[in-house]
């Protein structure tokens, strides 16, 4: 995978995208990161620091400067639209899916706007496949600040009791299981961090069940329950975990025109905004939630699907 470009997302100078170069299997950026790694902060836009002290606005503007962001299922829909806004917001962020072209073709699209990632194949299923994810943050940005799990899978629209064990156990391992093992991987450098924030992602049907979709309701609603079990048992080691819950967003995954009428008739009737979400709608909340705007919210889970189903 290409060699992450510094980002210029947050108005940095020319001079952080220039080509990183490789040193004993390290790369400059991983390397000058794990140095400064108890100055955090000091040093995290090209601004001078005496610069930065006065200039609370530089800071807003760029509210995830040399954080490191790992994002799963991230190379299209959702999961590309938040990587895109992290890294706009300062963060080099490692993109991720299980084929290697997406993911080729999201790192080339996300460098091409000057923005800071890198990327490898991983399928969250997978061990090896997760412990690559970790190894590819660390070579490349020498630590991890947030963990944003997005990919989740349906392979069934039928009966929850007529779906076999394969259907269970893929869809619960894929959406549950996956992103607490990946967590588990990723929890010795995150502790160090300092401010680390996980985000999992829901989905409206966690709250509100669709019919035909059973087994996925179930896996979010899981989801909804491993964000509060998690935020409990990370608390202490100052972890923040909470969950982003989307209604229908325009994505392949949905397929909306196609899908929806024979799941949801009348949806519009159900909905308070007569519209369907972007995948850019989801994205604001999550770059919220990682940043010390944030510092003090965990356990928590957010609905952005255009009408909220709780008190
Ligand atoms: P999407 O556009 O189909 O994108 C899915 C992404 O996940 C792709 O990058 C895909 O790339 C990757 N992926 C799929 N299976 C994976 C796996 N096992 N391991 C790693 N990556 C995997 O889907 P989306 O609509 O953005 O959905 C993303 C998440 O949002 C899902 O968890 C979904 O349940 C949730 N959600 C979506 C909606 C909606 O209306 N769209 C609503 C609520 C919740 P590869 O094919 O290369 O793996």
């Amino acid at each position: 995978m290409g060699k992450p470009i510094l980002g210029m997302g947050c108005g940095k100078d020319m001079s952080s995208s220039l080509p990183v170069q490789e040193e004993g299997g390290q790369t400059v950026t991983a390397m000058l990161r794990a140095a400064s790694w108890t100055f955090r902060g000091l040093h995290c836009t090209s601004v001078p620091f005496s610069g930065r002290i006065n200039s609370k606005r530089a800071d807003r503007s760029c509210p995830l400067a040399e954080k490191v962001a790992v994002i799963t299922g991230s190379t299209k829909g959702i999961g590309f639209a938040i990587t895109q806004r992290l890294a706009q917001d300062g963060a080099h962020v490692v993109v991720s899916s299980r084929k290697q072209q997406n993911v080729d073709r999201a790192v080339a699209a996300l460098q091409g706007e000057g923005l800071s990632v890198t990327g490898t194949v991983c399928h969250v299923g997978k061990a090896e496949d997760r412990e690559r994810l970790v190894a590819t943050a660390l070579e490349n940005y020498g630590g991890i600040d947030f963990l944003v799990c997005v990919a989740g899978v349906n392979p069934l629209v039928g009966s929850t009791l007529g779906a076999s064990e394969q259907v269970w156990d893929k869809i619960l391992n894929v959406n549950v299981k996956a992103p607490a093992l990946l967590l588990s991987q990723l929890l010795p450098y995150m502790e160090k961090s300092g401010g680390s924030s996980v985000v999992l992602v829901s989905s409206m049907v966690a709250y509100v069940p669709v019919p035909k979709l059973g087994v996925y309701n179930t896996s979010k609603t899981a989801l909804l329950g491993l964000c509060k079990s998690l935020a409990v048992e990370l608390a202490s080691k100052g972890i923040r975990v909470n969950c982003l819950v989307p209604g229908i967003i325009k994505t392949d995954f949905i397929q909306v025109e196609k899908t929806l009428p024979y799941l949801l008739p009348d949806l519009n009737e159900i909905y308070g905004l007569q519209w369907f979400g972007e995948p850019e709608e989801c994205v604001g909340i999550v770059s919220f939630l990682c940043s010390s705007d944030a510092s003090y919210i965990t356990r928590e889970n957010i609905v952005v699907a255009g009408y909220s189903p709780k008190l």
